[in-house]
C-alpha cells in the first residue's frame, strides 16, 4: 500500500500543453507517448523562455549537447582530492587538474600544484557553485585562523585525523577567535555559510563586548551590521580598514570577504587597494607571521607532535562568482587597447589574497551549477602525507563530486581560446553599454526617474521594477534596495552571451508602455536596515538586496 494525496496535487505544470495526468508519476510509470510529449513540450518551453531570458548572470548559449551525450551513461565521480587518484576509477580528475592549472595560470598563482611547494596553488571543482567555494573558504579560514592543526594518528585498530587546538595564548584571549567582515552587498551565501560554521561577525562581537562609543566609524552611533558599501555596490574600503583596525588592535584574527562582481549591482571591489590599506594594519598588529604554539603531545594518543607553527593572522577571500572568470579577459583586452578600462587586480598577484571562488554556470555557462575554489597550498590544513593511506585524501567539502563538471569546464576552455573569450568580454561590455544607453533614453523619453544605473564595468543594468507581466516575460531578477534610507524595488538585466541588441530593444519597447511602471507598495517609506548577526542569539540571513533568486 502507498499513500494517497490529501488534496489535488500539482494541479498545474509550468509548461503549456502538459496536463497533470501527463506528468504525475506513480506505480505504473507513464506510457512512452506521454513521456515523449512531456519532453517535447518542456524543451519547446525552455527554448521559448531562453529567447527572452535577461535577469540572471547565467550564460544560456551552450554547446555541449553533442559532446556530452556519450558521457551521460557513465557515472563519473571525482570523490576526494583532485591531486590524488583514489580508487573510484570512473573519474575525470586528470581533466579537472588541467582546468585547475588553467585558472591557476589565469589568476597568477604558482602552478602546477605541488604538495611539497607551499607557494603553489591548491583547489578543486565544486559540486555547488560559489556557495560551496565561499563555504570552503570560510571553513578553511576559520580553522586556520583559530590555530587548529591537522594531523593523522593511528593506533593498533585504526587511523584517524586529529584536529589539534593551539595552546591558549597567555597574553591575548582573542588570539584564536576569527572575526568576519563582509559588506552589505555581499551574496547571502556568505552569511549563510558563516551561520553554518559558527563564525562571528564583527557586529555580533561588537554588540556583545563593545559599546556604541567604541564604534570606529561614528562614536556613539550603533555599530553597522555589515561593512557599509557605496551606492555602486563596492565595499567601502576606508570603513573596512577602520573596522579591521579596531579588531586587530583587540587581538582578533581577521577574516575578510571581498566581492569581485556583486550579484545585484555587478560591483567590483578594488581588491588591490584593499590590500594596500590593510597590509600596514596586519603588519602593525603582528598578523603577518603569528606564532601558534601547541602542547607537544597529542591529547588522544600522548604521542609527540609538532609544537609550533608560523601562520598569518588574516584571511582575505575574494568571491568572484562571475568576475573572476570574466575580468581577466577584460584585463587582456585593456592591455591590447581594445577597451579603455578594466577591473582592478584581484588575484594571487596580491600576496594577501588567500582564496578565490568562482561559479561555472555564469561566465562559462555550464549546464548545471558548479564552480572552482582555489587557495595557496600553505594555507590548507593538511595532515602530513601518509604513504599507507590508499584512498584519495578527504580534502574537499562534498564526498562524491560531479565528474562531468570537469569535462564541461575542459570542453569550454579547449574550444574558447583567450582570443575568443577576449572578444566575448568586449562584445558583452559594449552590449551592456548599449542597454544602459537605451534605458537612459527611455527615462528621458518618459520624463520620469526610472533609477537607471550601471556600476562601473558591470554586465548588469538596474532600474525601477516594472509590471509583473514584463518581469515574467524577461525572467527579471528583482530586489528591494535601500537608497538613502528609502526602500525601492529594482529589477536588473544581465548581459550574457545569449543576449542580443534585439532582445534589449524588445524589453525597452515593453518598458515604453504607459502602464509599465506601476506605483510601488509603500513607495518612499523609510525602513530599518536588514540585520545579519551570525553567532549571537539574534540570527537572520538577508535575502533582500543580494540577487540571484
Ligand atoms: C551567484 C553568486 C554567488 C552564489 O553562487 P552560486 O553559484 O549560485 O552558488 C555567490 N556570490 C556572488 C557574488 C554571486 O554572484
Amino acid at each position: 500500500m502507498v499513500t494517497q494525496p490529501t488534496q489535488p496535487a500539482y494541479s498545474s505544470s509550468a509548461v503549456p500543453g502538459v496536463a497533470p495526468a501527463d506528468f504525475r508519476v506513480g506505480a505504473d510509470g507513464l506510457p512512452p507517448e506521454t513521456i515523449a510529449r512531456v519532453h517535447e513540450r518542456f524543451l519547446a518551453h525552455l527554448s521559448e523562455k531562453r529567447a527572452t531570458f535577461l535577469g540572471y548572470q547565467t550564460d544560456q548559449e551552450l554547446e555541449y549537447k553533442e559532446v556530452l551525450k556519450d558521457y551521460l551513461n557513465f557515472h563519473l565521480n571525482n570523490v576526494g582530492d583532485p591531486f590524488q587518484p583514489g580508487n573510484f576509477t570512473i573519474n575525470s580528475k586528470w581533466l579537472e587538474r588541467a582546468v585547475l592549472d588553467y585558472y591557476a595560470a589565469l589568476w597568477n598563482a604558482r602552478w602546477p600544484h605541488d604538495d611539497a611547494d607551499p607557494e603553489s596553488y591548491w583547489g578543486y571543482i565544486t559540486s555547488m557553485g560559489s556557495t560551496e567555494g565561499n563555504m570552503y573558504a570560510l571553513w578553511n579560514a576559520r580553522d586556520y585562523l583559530s590555530g587548529k592543526a591537522l594531523h593523522e594518528d593511528f593506533d593498533e585498530y585504526d587511523q584517524h585525523l586529529v584536529y589539534q587546538l593551539p595552546r591558549p595564548a597567555t597574553n591575548n584571549p582573542n588570539a584564536y577567535t576569527p572575526v568576519l567582515f563582509y559588506s552589505s552587498d555581499t551574496h547571502y551565501s556568505i552569511v549563510k555559510d558563516a551561520l553554518v560554521l559558527g563564525i562571528q561577525t564583527f557586529h555580533s562581537i561588537a554588540r556583545q563586548k563593545y559599546g556604541d562609543a567604541h564604534n570606529p566609524l561614528h562614536s556613539g552611533r550603533p555599530w553597522p551590521s555589515e561593512v557599509p558599501s557605496t551606492e555602486t555596490g563596492q565595499t567601502d574600503l576606508a570603513a573596512l580598514a577602520k573596522l579591521v583596525e579596531f579588531f586587530a588592535a583587540e587581538g582578533y584574527p581577521i577574516l575578510i570577504c571581498l566581492n569581485y562582481g556583486t550579484t545585484f549591482k555587478g560591483a567590483y571591489d578594488d581588491v588591490a587597494r584593499a590590500c594596500d590599506l590593510l597590509a600596514p594594519i596586519f603588519e602593525r598588529y603582528g598578523l603577518v607571521n603569528r606564532q601558534v604554539r601547541y602542547d607537544e603531545t597529542d591529547p588522544y594518543s600522548g604521542r609527540p607532535v609538532h609544537d609550533e607553527d608560523i601562520r598569518a593572522g588574516f584571511w582575505l577571500h575574494v568571491d568572484g562568482a562571475l568576475g573572476a572568470a570574466h575580468m581577466p579577459f577584460m584585463e587582456m583586452a585593456r592591455a591590447a587597447d581594445n577597451v579603455s578600462a578594466c577591473g582592478p587586480v584581484f588575484d594571487f598577484r596580491l600576496p594577501q589574497v588567500s582564496s578565490i571562488s568562482m561559479s561555472g554556470h555564469k561566465w562559462i555557462g555550464a549546464p548545471w551549477p558548479c564552480g572552482i575554489y582555489m587557495t595557496r597550498t600553505k594555507l590548507q590544513l593538511r595532515a602530513p602525507a601518509d604513504p599507507v593511506y590508499i584512498g584519495a585524501r578527504d580534502s574537499t567539502f562534498a564526498g562524491s563530486r560531479n565528474g562531468l563538471s570537469a569535462v564541461v569546464f575542459w570542453q569550454y576552455l579547449a574550444t574558447h581560446s583567450f582570443d575568443r573569450q577576449i572578444r566575448k568580454a568586449v562584445t558583452l561590455a559594449e552590449l551592456a553599454g548599449y542597454a544602459h544607453e537605451r534605458l537612459q533614453q527611455l527615462q528621458a523619453d518618459r520624463a520620469e526617474d526610472l533609477w537607471v544605473e550601471r556600476s562601473p564595468l558591470a554586465l548588469t543594468v538596474r532600474f525601477r521594477r516594472p509590471s509583473e507581466d514584463i518581469v515574467r516575460k524577461y525572467s527579471l531578477s528583482n530586489e528591494r534596495l535601500l537608497v538613502s534610507g528609502t526602500e525601492r524595488e529594482y529589477s536588473h538585466i544581465y548581459i550574457m552571451e545569449h543576449v542580443t541588441a534585439d532582445l534589449i530593444d524588445a524589453l525597452v519597447r515593453d518598458l515604453g508602455r504607459p502602464d509599465a511602471f506601476p506605483r510601488q507598495r509603500g513607495e518612499g517609506a523609510v525602513v530599518p536596515r536588514v540585520r545579519a548577526v551570525p553567532g549571537s542569539e539574534e540570527i537572520s540571513v538577508p535575502y533582500e538586496g543580494r540577487g540571484f533568486r
